[in-house]
């Protein structure tokens, strides 16, 4: 099959922050050498970007291949793609707001896609939580797998499951955390895995008892204001990475 037509060429500062972003998660815990973090074409939304099949810790922009939404590579060039990549293109092609998303088997998320306790908004910065947490079993639909979400079919189910919230736990596996730009999907994903430890403690010291985690509404206020607000975290990160690197 020959390769699917390139959108264009991205400019320097965007491919910049997609592989800033990798090491951010990365240094935040959220990925270790698996995991991956993508974000729709800025002039094509019929294509997305995503670094090769590279530890995250590693990745440089000239890494970054250009897929359609149907996770096919345009300008692979013998590079190797990530095996879960279908997670990114079916939501793409399921959620036209969604432009970033992160797919990462952070520890402390894990849990929640084992046992029947739902994750719930323990405080702001994980606000948008607080529009529920949906958890997809791959062996619903596809019986024993390896847990891997490598195709198309596995990927709309996935999309089906996280349907309209921005958030989808995958049990035994890890999660998937959404957003409309690059920076709100990295922002939530390191503050659901510190949400997830916050909940951990949280049921530990309350031994029980009910938990006054965010509403619904508190959730959506406090989200509009992590939308602004949280661009402070993403510039101390990506400032962070600057210094390591001469991008
Ligand atoms: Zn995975």
């Amino acid at each position: 099959m020959s390769a699917p037509k390139s959108a264009g060429a991205v400019g320097a500062d965007v491919l910049g922050d997609l592989a800033a972003a990798s090491r951010i998660l990365a240094a935040q815990g959220v990925v270790d050498g698996f995991g991956h973090v993508s974000m729709r074409h800025p002039s094509a939304p019929d294509r997305y970007l995503m670094a090769r099949s590279i530890a995250p810790a590693l990745v440089t922009p000239g890494e970054i291949i250009e897929y359609d939404l149907d996770s096919n590579p345009c300008n692979a060039n013998g590079r190797g793609s990530f095996l879960e990549r279908f997670i990114h293109g079916e939501i793409y092609k399921a959620r036209r707001d969604v432009m970033s998303v992160v797919h990462s088997h952070s520890p402390s998320v894990v849990p929640f896609g084992l046992v029947g306790v739902p994750m719930r908004a323990m405080f702001h910065n994980a606000a948008f939580i607080a529009a529920g947490v949906p958890v997809f079993d791959i062996r619903d639909r596809f019986g024993a797998t390896d847990m891997l979400v490598s195709d198309g079919a596995k990927g709309v189910a996935l999309a089906e499951s996280m349907g309209s919230r921005d958030i989808v736990l995958m049990r035994a596996h890890g999660s998937v955390a959404c957003g409309p730009t690059l920076q709100t999907a990295v922002f939530r994903a390191v503050y659901t895995e510190v949400n997830a430890r916050i909940q951990h403690w949280t049921m530990a010291l309350g031994g029980g008892a009910p938990m006054a985690a965010l509403d619904e509404k508190e959730g959506r206020l406090a989200d509009a204001v992590n939308q602004g607000a949280g661009r402070r975290a993403w510039d101390l990160w990506r400032a962070q990475v600057r210094n390591q690197v001469n991008w």
